[in-house]
């Protein structure tokens, strides 16, 4: 184990942002950094393992990376080959399957007619109820879809997944699905749709391999922050409420449950996510083998349940969270200036990003730690 006097960074969180930040440290600067989880596991809720019947699961949720940054995606490729990544998604409406994001092929399912680019955009032209500037998640669907795609596809789902209207949440929640007028039935849009081909945490891990990188896991920051004083910062990635102690009160953020099953059958859905609207309690069913394509007789689904209570997941993007969480801010830059502590990625910014984002956002740290600590 490290000794505590000669520990540069002090990384909590051995997500992809303190693998990022511990890695750029060991590489370019030759730093040592003890990163420190809660968790016993690396890879934050990238996690992916191995369940008792062998199948790579993603434990805490699908990610399905994708990126245009060409800069992370170089990053990342050194430590990681890739797999295609298939992220075919599919909704269930009134019983029948529908793609997801709703393209052409949706369009002319759902209202059971030809389309083609002219005649689907004519058509959602009548269906729009138009908002000059939508304000929410609700105005900024029935101003592109209108009231009975928002009602069947939207509605039942944001519901179930963040207990809030949609006319309460930030219109980039529902935004964050694309809507097409052609037939790309690609969950995301990014040039670069791939899977690490041996899982996340196995490319965390090679990236955290290296003689100036400890990891301590089962590990609460509350416990060693007294006692370990890093010679050059801390990168804090946890929840930015509790690392004030929640003096301001609680962020909202929503969390989820999952239930596994796994079938005696090669696959048992027609593609890697099914989401349900309008029946469950759960929002999605994932089976992740489509896109891992592992060779195996049985396969696992999960079922995603979210909540309100347990680890954090997701920030909770509406007014008041965010009017909250600039009050928090106010001491984040404070406290950065007074102890060196740098806070970043979703849970310490507060900020509904994706993988990709979150590496971004580790590199441009490293950068700014290392420029305001030029000791070489
Ligand atoms: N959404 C929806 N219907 C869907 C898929 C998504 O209403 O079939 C909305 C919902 O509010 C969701 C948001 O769009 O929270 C973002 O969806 P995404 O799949 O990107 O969520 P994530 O994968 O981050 O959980």
């Amino acid at each position: 184990m490290i000794d505590k006097q000669e520990i540069d960074l002090l990384i909590v969180g051995a997500g992809p942002v303190g693998c990022t930040i511990a890695e750029r440290a060991a590489q370019v600067k030759g730093w040592k950094s003890l990163i420190i989880d809660k968790r016993e596991h690396i890879a934050g809720n990238c996690h992916d393992c191995i369940n008792s019947h062998g199948q790579l699961v993603h434990k805490y949720g699908p990610h399905y990376f994708r990126t245009s940054y060409e800069d992370v995606f170089r990053y990342l490729s050194k430590f990681t080959s890739w797999i295609p990544g298939n992220y075919i998604v599919k909704t269930s409406v009134k019983n029948k399957l529908y793609p997801i994001p709703i393209n052409l092929s949706t369009l002319e399912k759902y209202f059971d007619q030809e389309l083609d680019e002219d005649t689907a955009l004519k058509l959602l032209h009548s269906l729009r109820v138009h908002k000059e500037n939508p304000k929410n998640s609700e105005e900024f669907i029935l101003s592109r879809l209108g009231k009975e795609l928002y009602e069947d596809f939207y509605l039942g789902y944001t519901l179930k997944q963040w207990d809030i209207h949609p006319k309460d949440l930030d219109p980039s929640v529902c935004g964050r699905v694309p809507i097409r007028l052609n037939r790309d039935e690609s969950y995301v849009n990014a040039t670069h749709q791939v899977m690490p081909k041996d899982g996340f945490t196995k490319m965390f891990s090679r990236m955290i391999e290296s003689k100036n990188i400890f990891f301590k896991g089962n590990t609460n920051f509350e416990d060693l922050k007294k006692t370990i004083i890093p010679k050059i910062a801390t990168v804090y990635t946890g929840p930015v409420d509790e690392y004030f102690n929640y003096c301001l009160g609680k962020l909202p953020w929503r969390s989820l449950q999952f239930e596994w099953k796994t079938y005696k059958e090669k696959l048992v859905q027609p593609c890697v996510q099914i989401n349900y609207p309008n029946d469950h309690k759960y929002t999605r069913s994932v089976e992740i083998k489509h896109v891992t394509k592992q060779n195996i007789n049985t396969s696992t689904v999960s079922y995603e349940y979210p909540q309100s209570v347990g680890d954090p997941y997701y920030p909770v993007p509406q007014p008041t969270s965010t009017e909250l969480y600039l009050k928090y801010k106010q001491l984040v830059e404070e406290t950065s200036h007074k102890d060196k502590v740098y806070f970043v990625g979703r849970l310490a910014e507060y900020t509904y990003i994706n993988t990709d984002e979150a590496i971004k956002r580790g590199l441009d740290a490293f950068q700014k730690i290392a420029n305001s600590n030029g000791i070489d």
